[in-house]
């Protein structure tokens, strides 16, 4: 029997990656449902090539075009939330959360709710409703599998462990483009530089959340959900190879790591296969080549994205979906060229300060507080070009 997969966000970066590996194990996995926001072109091309029985657009504006790329090909055209949701919580056993942001939350949820083994990339979704997704799945008995390398490497490490024998959960980060530059350099950085990650090839916006370290704040908050763990038990350390991809300290002092060269194929193929492995063409580790690996603190002056992701998973409440959603708007007028680098961070500071909403009890009040924190960081940024 071949695994019943469903791909959120085939299109992307670890769409992309996902596929290359089911189209390597056609014998193992049946891919049921792909979707993809609004390029008909490309994600009518991945449906035919995987026989998938059906294909969702998020812009609803394209189904016509996708249908009649699809026409003859035995796969349904669909679009819009519901058949997004529909997606997500169908006929697939494993669903592979890669769409990037909040906007990926419902179709989630909607999985989670469904009992689905949820193999999670998509941290914005957790970072928002954290609490109410692992409760939900806490509920439906559905199994979060982490595909973000970091906390599929601690997954890795904890495998047969007791959470209560863990002192700390250790996060790497290679610390992106600009970890020696100075304050001045990264005050100029442009969009071209800020997504030219040094180890990782990745979608845009993570690629900034790289730059900024904001990535390893939402990995904190991320961390805390997957694995119940609080912020004095959940360190960040700098590794510019991107080899080790985290560790675990266990009571006794025992160290646990999980290594690997940096591709996302590794982490991928663990999550679809779990509890087996699946063979990657993923390069071997050289280790004597490399003959060092290297760690430093992270510089949180430099950084300050990390410090305030810091300040939410302790404040908790809804702070971090304000993070998240002032975030997502920043970054995106970032790479509009409508925001200086270090003022990514400034609004996202900015939207913290003039919010106090309280933890939301359902994801409706999620998604209110994402879309009023956008218009409030919207206004900001408007108020501050004038
Ligand atoms: P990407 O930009 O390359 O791809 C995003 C996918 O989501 C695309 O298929 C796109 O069509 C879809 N999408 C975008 N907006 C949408 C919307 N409004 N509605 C529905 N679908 C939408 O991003 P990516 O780099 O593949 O990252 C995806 C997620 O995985 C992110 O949450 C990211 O943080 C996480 N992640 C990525 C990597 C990586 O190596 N790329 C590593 C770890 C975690
Ligand atoms: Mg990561």
């Amino acid at each position: 029997m071949r695994r019943r997969i469903s791909i959120l966000g085939a299109t992307g970066s670890v769409g992309k990656s996902t596929l290359d590996l089911v189209e390597r194990n056609v014998d193992r996995f049946q891919v049921v449902a792909v979707t993809a926001c609004t390029n008909a072109s490309a994600l009518a091309d991945i449906a035919r090539r995987t026989n998938a029985s059906v294909a969702v657009l998020a812009d609803e504006s394209r189904l016509s075009q996708l249908q009649q790329l699809l026409a003859g090909s035995g796969c349904r055209a669909e679009a819009g939330e519901a058949a997004l949701t529909e997606a997500a919580s169908g006929d697939a056993e494993l669903v592979i959360a890669a769409i990037v942001g909040c906007a990926g939350l419902q179709p989630v949820m909607a999985a989670v709710d469904a009992g689905k083994t949820v193999a999670l990339a998509n941290k914005e979704a957790l970072v928002t409703a954290g609490e109410l997704m692992t409760r939900a799945a806490q509920a439906s008995g559905a199994t979060l599998l982490p595909i973000d390398s970091e906390h599929n490497a601690i997954f890795q490490c904890l495998a047969g462990s007791r959470i209560e024998d863990v002192s700390r959960i250790i996060l790497t980060a290679s610390g992106g483009p600009f970890r020696t530059a100075s304050t001045e350099l990264i005050a100029g950085a442009t969009p071209a530089q800020a997504i030219a990650h040094p180890n990782w090839s990745m979608g845009a916006k993570i690629s900034v959340d790289s730059a900024t370290m904001m990535n390893k704040g939402l990995e904190l908050i991320e961390a805390h959900y997957l694995f119940g763990l609080k912020s004095d038990r959940i360190d960040v350390l700098i590794h510019p190879q991107s080899v080790v991809h985290s560790l675990v300290e266990f009571v006794d002092g025992s160290v646990l790591a999980q290594l690997g060269s940096p591709d996302m194929r590794i982490p991928i193929a663990y999550a679809l296969a779990w509890p087996e492995r699946i063979a990657t063409p993923a390069q071997r580790l050289d280790l004597a080549a490399l003959a060092r690996l290297d760690f430093e603190a992270p510089d949180l002056g430099r950084f300050p994205a990390l410090r305030l992701a810091r300040e939410v998973l302790e404040a908790g409440g809804a702070a971090p979906i304000v993070l998240n959603a002032a975030n997502e708007i920043a970054v995106s007028a970032f790479l509009d060229g409508q925001l200086r680098f270090p003022d990514i961070a400034r609004f996202v500071e900015q939207a913290l300060e003039g919010s106090a909403s309280p933890a939301p009890a359902s994801i409706g009040d999620v998604l209110e507080i994402d879309r009023s924190t956008r218009s409030r960081v919207e206004a900001l940024m408007t108020e501050s070009c004038h």
